[in-house]
């Protein structure tokens, strides 16, 4: 007979625990037989002493296992998915899902929102008119199979194991695991019934990983998880030092997607570069591509020729959209604000540093985005910077624009951008893009 007393001492001598073990402690939990107490103190031991790759790759499954499951073997071909720890001015789904669709891939994506000072793919899309992310499942698989992508809103009881553990680890100082960390994000994209994963797992102040060294442990774990799990797996580490495009705010970043599909954003700036390689590793995945490189000459093409702008236009009209505003001419109407005001540079030297996370909660102030889940969205306002690190800028030159419908937020959010940009008169070094690519 287990009990869990002895579990917590096992863990406590920093022992491996078995799947039925694992099984015990994480069912009995969300059953309300393991009270909160003993959890907390599993999981902390867990915090102290870590654990196996194979032990957190059965912690995943026996979460996975606690809810619904999305089960997408009634779509033809490997059917590919890609997660971000959660970024600012990241909107690569919305360029590359459509990419790898006009590639021959299938993307069946379950997506959520915003919370905190990261955007959501669904609060994004719902700034075109029309747009309703929650769709009957048949209408989600006939929209796949039409154009090989389509994104729902993730409904049903998923993984409420994770929902249960998080709250708890909320508030006991826990969060802050990696196996836990990635047993969390591994059981939700598992449950979302993809064959091959790629995770950007991004690095640095706007991340959950502050250093690449975390960020390499964390990747490392989720590609084991994935294995063991039967699913082919990709971590891509990717800079969050800055902003990875120009444009923050809903609508705003819905046009930078517009703009990058039709071929208006450089191919050599970093939101086009960390698009062309997730996408590649989810061609690479799907067996359509041989190296990483074919997959991005593959995925430019379809830039080039139009391809993924017109898969992304049908995408908006399956979700009810008003798809005339998939044009870079017309996608601008839905960013047009009462105040548009520039943040100056104080003094005059090079852009040496950002806190992300303070530029993605200015965002949060201005209204795109939320504290608590109740919150509506503005999906019109935002930031569009015009400066990355390493920069000259002059005394008074601009820096970003913000884009606000209400002065007192745009004052707020003026003043956290001034403070959240570091300006030395010393010149500073630009960070690296793309860190590592861990395959197996
Ligand atoms: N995101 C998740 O979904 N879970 C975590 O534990 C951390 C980040
Ligand atoms: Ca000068």
């Amino acid at each position: 007979m287990l009990n869990m007393v002895d579990l917590i001492q096992k863990k406590e001598r920093g022992e491996e625990l078995t799947e039925s073990e694992l099984s015990y402690i994480v069912n009995g939990f969300v059953a309300g037989n393991v009270p909160d107490y003993q959890m907390a103190a599993f999981l902390m031991s867990a915090f102290f002493k870590g654990m196996t790759v194979p032990e957190t790759a059965n912690l995943t499954k026996v979460m996975l296992y606690s809810g619904d499951t999305a089960d997408l073997s009634e779509l033809p071909g490997v059917k590919a998915d890609k997660h971000s720890t959660g970024g600012v001015a990241d909107t690569t789904t919305l360029i590359l899902v459509p990419l790898v669709a006009a590639c021959g891939g299938t993307v069946a994506k379950m997506s959520g929102r915003g919370l905190g000072h990261t955007g959501g793919t669904l609060d994004k899309l719902e700034s075109i008119p029309g747009v309703c992310v929650e769709q009957p499942i048949s209408d989600f698989f006939a929209s796949v199979k039409k154009n090989g992508a389509a994104v729902i809103g993730q409904t049903g009881n998923f993984v409420p194991a994770d929902k249960k553990i998080y709250a708890l680890r909320d508030v006991t100082g826990t969060v802050g695991s990696i196996p836990l960390i990635a047993s969390s994000i591994m059981s939700k994209k598992l449950a979302s019934g993809s064959d091959a994963i790629v995770l950007d797992i991004k690095v640095g102040s706007g991340a959950f990983m502050k250093t690449p060294e975390e960020a390499r442990e964390l990747g490392k774990l989720m590609v084991g998880i994935g294995q063991h799990c039967g699913r082919k797996c990709i971590a891509v580490l990717t800079d969050m030092n800055q902003p990875l495009g120009t444009a923050i705010g809903n609508a705003w970043e819905v046009r930078e997607a517009v703009e990058a599909l039709s071929g208006l954003v450089p191919m050599d700036a970093p939101l086009m570069q960390v698009s062309l390689t997730l996408g590649a590793a989810m061609l690479k995945l799907s067996g359509l591509c041989q190296s990483m490189d074919e997959g991005r000459e593959k995925l430019t093409t379809a830039i080039r020729n139009g391809e993924g702008l017109e898969v992304f236009r049908h995408m908006i009209e399956d979700l009810g959209g008003d798809a005339s505003y998939i044009d870079a001419k017309k996608i601008g109407e839905l960013t047009q604000t009462k105040l548009q005001l520039p943040v100056a540079a104080l003094r005059e030297g090079y852009i040496a540093g950002m806190d992300t996370e303070k530029i993605g909660n200015a965002s949060r102030i201005l209204g795109a985005g939320r504290e608590k889940l109740s919150d509506v969205i503005d999906p019109s306002v935002g930031i569009v910077f015009r400066k990355r690190i390493a920069e000259p800028v002059e005394k008074r030159e601009t820096i970003c624009t913000v884009y606000a419908n209400d002065s007192k937020k745009a004052d707020e959010a003026i003043k956290m951008i001034e403070e959240a940009v570091l300006i030395t008169e010393a010149p500073a070094v630009s960070p690296t893009l793309i860190l590592d690519v861990i395959t197996e």
